[in-house]
């Protein structure tokens, strides 16, 4: 069969959560037994998002594999650092996710221009349509073909009307006259309160942008605070040249994964069987149905103080919020999320949210701004019992919090915040020495982990070697380490070599444990990690 394809675009504004419908949209045919790939179009000129400001993208996500991107002469990145609608996709799907699949502009032309000084285009004038057009098609087709699928969905980052996107739409249309797909526009329908009305102007404004481009969608989700009105439902429909059951309507949610479910009572599933001539099946979502239940059916409430330096944007961390979250419905509990921003915390404002809370979380990052207050959370943290967990940067600063409070060693730190430390506790990576570019540099993707016999995430995977990602440049040095042994501070966990310290537990308190990796990257909604899921249970009292 040849591979369908969904194209989902956006207008209006962006945060509207398209990744979530794509990946919906994904998870309705994968129910259905039809294997799904999802590939991801972004405008912008970077290879891939590794190196921009987490408060402005949001979270970068971290894949199994490295993929190794060679456009020619002699250039080639790792790639493993990719959007975060992937984390969506992984956890909506269960699949890992290959990098390659995120396609950027910078990607394509970087291709594009080393082939032509390769003389692949000799005699040519390398221009936007058709060599770019067919690298990105190019591009889309290997996706799917890398995961056999019969449907690729392909989602395209920011909204219509970008300058950004004009390419990859341009690749959107011309692909629709030789394959079967289905195009799916997800708008934004504001609520005038003054007015107590529905607007569906932008809608409408943003299908004609569309149509201007020469892409007719099939099928419009429309997000909207309140409920559809079958006014406003009319009117989309009319003005998009769309059947008024095409509409579909994407309310506000409580859990994001009640998405798919919604959709399909609406029958977005039909609609796709029918418009991609797939021969019609039942989807099964009854465990998908029993998980999102379990999300929303706890009568328990814990709270978790994530510390951080980034909280100007709100799914700078979403991959650990939803590791907490699926680690709630495992343990029958809700976790609210308490974001606490470390800088406050240097300048003494936020310190109530941390000691009122049932557990503290010490988040990822780099560089030194804000992390003195990350150290002084993890200090109050030691000081007491409350379980706290410290991922990547959090646990480097905790190590350092730990040579401060329990080592008297004044100034402890980590060479990536103080350089001139007296106490390098966390230093660069041996191999990191010589490494001078930056975009995918770090030490990235899943590594071996070897868990230490008799440490809680031992007894947490039950398991001595787990597979978990990684993103980092700096690590916990080990001689340090074992100095600190002697007052509490224990190696849980090392790399295959024994040589990179992975994790630390302090032993004499009820739950204190730093990971190095990223546990919250491979959590899934029915399938909870289980560094997270110790976490919690620490949190609940079932420690
Ligand atoms: N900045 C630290 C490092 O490079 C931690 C990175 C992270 O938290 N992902 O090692």
């Amino acid at each position: 069969m040849p591979p369908r394809y969904v194209f989902v675009t956006g207008g209006v504004v962006s945060g509207l959560g398209k990744g979530a419908v794509a990946a919906s949209i994904g998870k309705l045919l994968q129910a259905r037994g039809w294997s799904v790939s999802m590939v991801k179009l972004d405008g912008y000129f970077n290879p891939d998002p590794g190196t921009m400001n987490p408060v402005e993208h949001g979270e970068i996500f971290v894949t199994e594999e490295v993929w190794e991107f060679s456009p020619g002469r002699g250039v080639s990145f790792r790639i493993a650092e990719i959007d975060q609608d992937f984390g969506t996709y992984e956890r909506f799907l269960g699949v890992n996710m290959h990098p390659s699949n995120n396609v950027t502009s910078g990607q394509v032309m970087l291709s594009l221009i080393l082939g032509e000084r390769r003389g692949e285009y000799l005699g040519q004038t390398l221009r936007l349509i058709p060599h770019l057009v067919m690298e990105v098609r190019r591009r889309i087709e290997e996706a799917g073909e890398r995961g056999g699928s019969d449907v690729v969905v392909v989602e395209q980052g920011g909204t219509v009307g970008d300058y950004e996107a004009s390419a990859f739409l341009e690749t959107i249309r011309q692909m629709r006259l030789s394959v079967r797909s289905a195009l799916v526009h997800v708008t934004y329908v504001p609520y005038l309160r003054q007015v107590g009305e529905l607007k569906t102007k932008p809608t409408q404004t943003s299908v004609r942008i569309l149509q201007g481009l020469g892409l007719q969608p099939d099928g419009i989700v429309a997000r909207s605070d309140v409920p559809l009105t079958p006014e406003a439902r009319r009117k989309i429909a009319l003005y998009s040249n769309v059947p008024e059951d095409r509409v579909f309507e994407d309310p506000y949610l409580d859990v994001v994964y009640r998405l798919p479910l919604i959709l399909e009572e609406q029958g977005m599933g039909r609609f796709l069987e029918e418009r991609l001539e797939l021969e019609p099946r039942r989807p099964d979502l009854d465990g998908w149905r029993e998980v999102v239940e379990r999300m929303t059916s706890a009568d328990r409430e814990v709270s978790v103080a994530m510390v951080g330096k980034y909280w100007k944007m709100r799914d700078v961390h979403i991959s650990i919020v939803e590791a907490l979250r699926h680690a709630g419905a495992a343990l029958g509990v809700r976790v609210r999320v308490e974001a606490v921003d470390s800088e406050g915390l240097e300048g003494g404002r936020g310190w109530e949210s941390v000691d009122g809370a049932g557990g503290i979380l010490l988040t990822p990052g780099f560089g030194s701004r804000g992390t003195e207050g990350i150290i002084a959370a993890a200090e109050r943290a030691l000081e007491g019992d409350r379980p706290t967990l410290g991922i990547c940067f959090g646990a480097q600063l905790a190590t350092a919090a730990f040579a401060r409070a329990r080592m008297g060693w004044a100034g402890a730190n980590s060479t990536e915040v103080d350089p001139g430390t007296p106490y390098p506790v966390v230093d660069l990576l041996p191999e990191q020495r010589a490494v001078r570019d930056k975009g995918g540099t770090m030490r990235l993707g899943a590594h071996e982990v070897v868990l230490l016999e008799g440490t809680k995430l031992r007894e947490a995977y039950g398991r001595r070697i787990v597979r978990e990602r990684f993103r980092h440049r700096y690590h916990i040095v080990r001689e340090y380490a074992e100095r600190m042994e002697g007052a509490g501070y224990r190696v849980a966990a090392v790399d295959g070599s024994g040589r990179i310290v992975n994790a630390f537990e302090v032993e004499d308190h009820p739950y204190m444990v730093g990971v190095q990796f990223h546990p919250e990257y491979k959590s899934r909604p029915w399938d909870p990690s289980p560094t997270y899921l110790s976490f919690l249970r620490a949190v609940v009292g079932e420690g």
